[in-house]
């Protein structure tokens, strides 16, 4: 199956997702994770990406678009994955769309801005693999190590209070739009991700499965 998993940062998506592709056996695929590797190793995309990134806003959709086709061609993806965090526009969806890739469903993530700015400032994210963890609401076993790789767990630079602001705000403009998009297509399905986060991977399944 193709999903697209869609929600405000810090909605939880990339966790959900870490659950869902173990569950159903395909990849989850970040192009947040991807950008951030892609600055790591100074490639060109990540030279484009950093700047855009560090303001909490979107790197254009030609660099984006670039990677995400890359990474759905290769073989691990033939038998379905998860998106997150991609489309973030219209133009994005639209591009998914020309390249002839079949989205079966489209889980929004749901939770209140003044839920994710209260949950942001505990987020941390593995900087080996890119998994993500809470200091309170998924705490790794090892403090600052990661469970799955054992690289060290930080705090992203656009978890900082004011580029969180930022990041909605982009959210509202630029990617909510993608609700209307995906519910005219009848793809779209709304779940609750503002209670514990196994409450909320019940919901997703219940939702992927229904
Ligand atoms: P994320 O980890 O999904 O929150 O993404 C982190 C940052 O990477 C975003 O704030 C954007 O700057 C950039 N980014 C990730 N995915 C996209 C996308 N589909 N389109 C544009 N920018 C993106």
């Amino acid at each position: 199956m193709n999903m697209i998993f869609l929600g405000a940062p810090g909605a939880g998506k990339g966790t959900q997702a870490e659950v869902v592709c173990k569950e159903l056996n395909i990849p989850a695929i970040s192009t947040g994770n991807m950008l951030r590797e892609a600055v790591k190793n100074g490639t060109a995309a990540g030279l484009a990406a950093k700047d855009y990134m560090d303001k909490g806003e979107l790197v254009p959709d030609e660099v984006v678009i670039g990677i995400l086709k890359d990474r759905i061609a290769r073989d691990d993806a033939k038998n379905g994955f998860i998106l997150d965090g991609f489309p973030r526009t219209v133009a994005q969806a639209e591009a998914l769309e020309k390249m002839g890739v079949r989205i079966d469903k489209v889980i929004e993530i749901d939770v209140p801005d003044d839920a994710i700015t209260a949950r942001m400032s505990g987020r941390r994210v593995c900087e080996g693999c890119g998994n993500s963890y809470h200091i309170k609401f998924k705490p790794t076993k090892v403090e600052g190590i990661c469970d799955a790789c054992g690289a060290k767990v930080v705090q992203r630079i656009d978890d900082k209070p004011e580029t969180v602001q930022a990041r909605l705000k982009t959210y509202h403009e630029k990617t909510a739009p993608l609700k209307d998009y995906y519910l005219s297509r009848g793809k779209l399905v709304t779940v609750q991700g503002q209670n514990e986060i196994a409450e909320t991977s019940r919901l997703t399944l219940a939702a992927i499965k229904g």
